[in-house]
């Protein structure tokens, strides 16, 4: 890869609109084991598009093609008013999964569940995409978050079992509050849950006596941020516990460990989570525009997690928001909560103010 000296380093903004839309139509082969999740990879991509500003390059017709494609990932039970089943409800993260159910559309294939992460993300992308989840039964889907929290106030991804961790708390809460029913969540065990997981050097694990983590951490601290339950619930010396915590993770750009090396990605996990304890101004803001530059591919696009590694959707929308953060110019500002374009949030709290009507 060329690598231009740092002050010729500029966002290869074209490049990523067509590694985005590639990544968009056709997994490359080393991703195919990322069909299962292929909503994540949509969200990253259309996602990083609108951080990008670059959403108008699908046509209306795309678009549309698009938002029917989330909605046929949607496990739904066909009478909504019986609530029968609503456990179930959720996104899938493939249309594979229909394969794997031979075909079967009722509820009978126990392979026909919403994943947490998966609902999450197309919620997401419905709304970047500017839908407004009139084809979603929200009551629905809040009782198929309900029935993933664990007595421990953690949540599994799938009723199929899964891990359950702080990774799922943060799809839960994001989910709550994208639909704004907060049914499907025991509030104060999840805060418990998170709060027991706080590690001795303030950063926060998975859970309880796991080390702390800079994916964790914000997972942790954005849920708690979307319940509205941050200043509540943390004292003056764990906020500013957290805050060194984040900080100390910058080294050019940041690392998710203690003695780990930089990575892309926590250029926004870290970051966010500053964004969201009041303490992102800490940062250099040159170093880790300067790293984040040198991980993108100039030439065919993309961002990858190490200088001189392949690009992959994940670490390319996260090196874009990581620079969204610092308000770069050219790019669509992101919300740190609930990691998506401001102008999408927006979308949202207007759908919101017409549910409340
Ligand atoms: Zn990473």
């Amino acid at each position: 890869m060329l690598c231009p000296s740092k002050a010729d380093m500029k966002i290869a903004k074209n490049q990523h609109v067509k590694y985005l839309l590639r990544h968009l139509n056709l997994l490359p082969a080393r991703a195919s084991s990322y069909d299962s999740t292929r909503l994540a990879v949509a969200f990253f991509c259309i996602s990083g598009l609108d951080i990008l500003k670059s959403l108008d390059v699908l046509d209306e017709e795309k678009k549309k093609s698009i938002i029917d494609w989330i909605y046929g990932l949607l496990v739904e039970p066909k009478i909504s008013d019986n609530e029968q089943g609503w456990e179930r409800c959720g996104f899938q993260g493939s249309s594979t999964f229909n394969f794997v159910c031979d075909g079967r559309q009722d509820d009978t294939c126990p392979y026909k569940s919403g994943h947490l992460a998966m609902t999450y993300t197309g919620l997401a992308t419905l709304l970047i995409l500017g839908d407004d989840l009139t084809r979603v039964n929200r009551k629905a889907l809040s009782a198929g978050v309900k029935a993933l929290q664990q007595e421990n106030g953690s949540f599994c991804a799938s009723l199929e079992g899964s891990e359950n961790d702080m990774r799922f708390v943060y799809c839960a809460a994001s989910i709550c509050y994208m639909i704004q029913d907060w049914s499907g969540m025991d509030v104060q065990k999840t805060i418990n849950y998170i709060l027991g997981s706080i590690s001795y050097d303030y950063g926060i694990g998975q859970g309880p006596d796991l080390e702390a983590h800079g994916g964790t951490t914000f997972c942790a601290v954005a849920a708690l941020s979307l319940m509205g339950q941050l200043e509540a619930n943390l004292s003056e010396k764990q906020i500013n516990g957290l805050r060194r915590w984040c900080v100390l993770r910058q080294i050019s750009g940041f690392q998710g460990r203690p003695n780990k090396p930089v990575d892309t990605c926590y250029s926004f996990w870290v970051g966010a989570t500053l964004k969201l304890l009041g303490a992102f101004h800490l940062i250099d803001y040159q170093q880790n525009k300067d790293y984040l530059l040198l991980t993108q591919d100039p030439i065919t696009g993309g961002f990858s997690k190490w200088v001189d590694s392949s690009p992959d959707a994940m670490h390319t929308y996260l090196g874009l928001c990581g620079l969204a953060l610092m308000n770069e110019e050219g790019l669509e500002k992101v919300h740190a909560g609930l990691n998506m374009s401001k102008r999408a949030l927006k979308h949202l709290h207007g759908l919101h103010k017409k549910w409340d009507q």
